[in-house]
Order: structure tokens, then C-alpha cells, then sequence
């Protein structure tokens, strides 16, 4: 069923605690923890506790948690000082576009400068 937990999700296991991850925020619908291999000085993935597996999914069946996500993205940019400079929010979606794990996540980046278009 949509958004129940999957038993081979990595980050499904995260939010039950049966991975560690260092978190820095979580909310009653979503966590929000530091990536693992960072791509720069703010790297922290934004994710819901229900199992959806892309961006489009979750906007189809709980855009409210989507809201939530981008409101995380603002509080964690606050949190660790780029708000002022400036941070990108990225949901990749498909192996096509570098997605690996399944389960939607929004990649908070900054920290340093960014490059447009990214890769
Ligand atoms: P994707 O490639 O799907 O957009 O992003 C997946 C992200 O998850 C990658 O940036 C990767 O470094 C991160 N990641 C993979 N495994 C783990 C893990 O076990 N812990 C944490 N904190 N991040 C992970
Ligand atoms: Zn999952």
C-alpha cells in the first residue's frame, strides 16, 4: 500500500532507527539527516517517514508532507548559517537523473558556491 514501509528501503530503516544517520531535524511526517558522502559543507536529505518512492509520487498522495520538506529545506539552510548565501533543493528523479535510493529525498546543498546548470 502507498506509504507503508518497505523491508529493503535504506531509508525506510533509517526513520524506524534501524540504520544510524545523524539527524538534524525530524518533524511528525519527515527527517531530516546529513548525507552520508556530502557534495558539499551542507549536504542534508529531507525525507518523509511514509515510503513514496519519487517526488511526483509523494505529490500525488500527501503534497502537504512535500510542503513540509521545503519548509525543512529553509530551517536547515537556517541552521547551519546559508540562508543569506543561498542553497539549492534537489529532488532527483530516476536512475536517469542520478536517483539511487527510492524513497523521495531532497538533497539540501550549500555552503559553497554552486554551479548552474548542475551536471
Ligand atoms: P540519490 O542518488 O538517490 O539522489 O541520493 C541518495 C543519497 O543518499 C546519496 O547522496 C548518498 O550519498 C546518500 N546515502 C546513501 N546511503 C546512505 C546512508 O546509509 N546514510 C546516509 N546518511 N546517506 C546515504
Ligand atoms: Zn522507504
Amino acid at each position: 500500500m502507498a506509504g507503508e514501509p518497505q523491508a529493503d528501503c535504506l531509508f525506510c530503516k533509517i526513520v524506524a532507527g534501524d540504520v544510524p544517520a545523524t539527524v538534524v531535524r525530524e518533524t511528525d511526517t519527515t527527517v531530516a539527516f546529513r548525507d552520508i558522502n556530502p557534495q558539499a559543507p551542507t549536504h542534508v536529505l529531507v525525507i518523509p517517514r511514509a515510503h513514496h518512492p519519487n517526488a511526483a509520487a509523494l505529490a500525488e498522495a500527501a503534497p502537504d508532507v512535500l510542503a513540509v520538506m521545503m519548509r525543512e529545506a529553509r530551517e536547515i539552510a537556517a541552521g547551519d548559517g546559508i540562508e543569506g548565501t543561498g542553497y539549492r533543493v534537489v529532488f532527483n528523479t530516476g536512475s536517469g537523473a542520478g536517483q539511487t535510493v527510492f524513497h523521495v529525498h531532497a538533497h539540501v546543498l550549500g555552503g559553497r558556491g554552486l554551479e548552474w546548470p548542475p551536471g
